[in-house]
């Protein structure tokens, strides 16, 4: 099975990589889609009380389903939620395309 941390960066790999190829111009069927997707996943997400606080900030802060850089916005925001929670370091979300979209540029 998967521990928790190995479940984590798991996902949030997923996670961040479906949000860098949804559409800059999504359809309002892709965006009601997106918005149910994380409604879902927060319901089910195989670990308790990370579901448990993710479905407060995403009542909290609804994922912003606009474009492809608004939703990856959104979830390095949600991610560096947790990150401060667990007291790991914040990460730069000017660079979240950098990291999961296009490769570093430096
Ligand atoms: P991870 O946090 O898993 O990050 C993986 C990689 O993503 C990093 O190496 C970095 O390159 C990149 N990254 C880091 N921050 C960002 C960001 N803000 N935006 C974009 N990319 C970034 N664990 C708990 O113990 N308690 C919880 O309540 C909890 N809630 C979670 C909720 C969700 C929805 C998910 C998916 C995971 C949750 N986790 C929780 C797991 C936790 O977030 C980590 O995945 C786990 O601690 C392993 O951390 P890691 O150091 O491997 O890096």
């Amino acid at each position: 099975p998967l521990d928790k941390d190995e479940l984590g960066s798991r996902t949030w790999g997923f996670l961040h990589t479906m949000a860098a190829y949804y559409p800059e111009n999504p359809s309002p069927q892709q965006k009601q889609d997106m918005k149910s997707f994380f409604d879902i996943f927060s319901r089910f997400y195989p670990c308790e009380v990370c579901a448990k606080d993710f479905q407060k900030e995403i009542q909290t802060q609804p994922p912003n389903v606009d474009s492809q850089k608004s939703l990856s916005k959104w979830l390095c925001d949600m991610h560096n939620i947790v990150n401060v929670k667990l007291g790991k370091k914040s990460f730069d979300c000017n660079r979240v395309n950098e990291r999961w979209k296009d490769g570093w540029i430096d």
